[in-house]
């Protein structure tokens, strides 16, 4: 989608800190870091949200599943323990229509959020 966000950082046009890259998603750091360890998981092809993915998107999920379990493992946070959220739709307070995993770790995250 020429006027999304996360598919300009994809292709580069927009600077991001990426942290790991791979044929179907790329990770970079959120810009307003809410925790040590704040990154997010995105697929390279434009998904508007967690609710558009179908069972056809399996393998998409298992590359997305593999590239959290890696960010997490190079941040240091496998073994301390980490959260991952993807805000689907208003109520949940999702900003970006570029399906995202937030990964965060690095301290005690509260429960229930917000
Ligand atoms: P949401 O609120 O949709 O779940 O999460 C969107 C996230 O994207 C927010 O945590 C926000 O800080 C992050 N974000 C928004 N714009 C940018 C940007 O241009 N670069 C980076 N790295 N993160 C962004
Ligand atoms: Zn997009």
């Amino acid at each position: 989608m020429s006027d999304c966000l996360f598919c300009k950082i994809v292709a580069g046009q927009i600077p991001a800190t990426k942290v790991r890259e791979d044929e179907h998603t790329v990770a970079f750091r959120d810009i307003n870091a809410q925790a040590p360890t704040h990154v997010l998981v995105i697929p390279k092809r434009h998904v508007p949200a967690f609710g558009a993915l179908t069972a056809e998107d399996g393998p998409l999920l298992a590359h997305m599943a593999n590239a959290v379990n890696a960010v997490a493992e190079a941040e240091g946070v496998a073994g301390t323990g980490f959260r991952v959220v993807c805000n689907n739709g208003a109520h949940a307070g999702q900003t970006v229509d570029h399906m995202h995993w937030h990964v965060l770790g690095g301290r005690n995250l509260g429960w229930p959020p917000g």
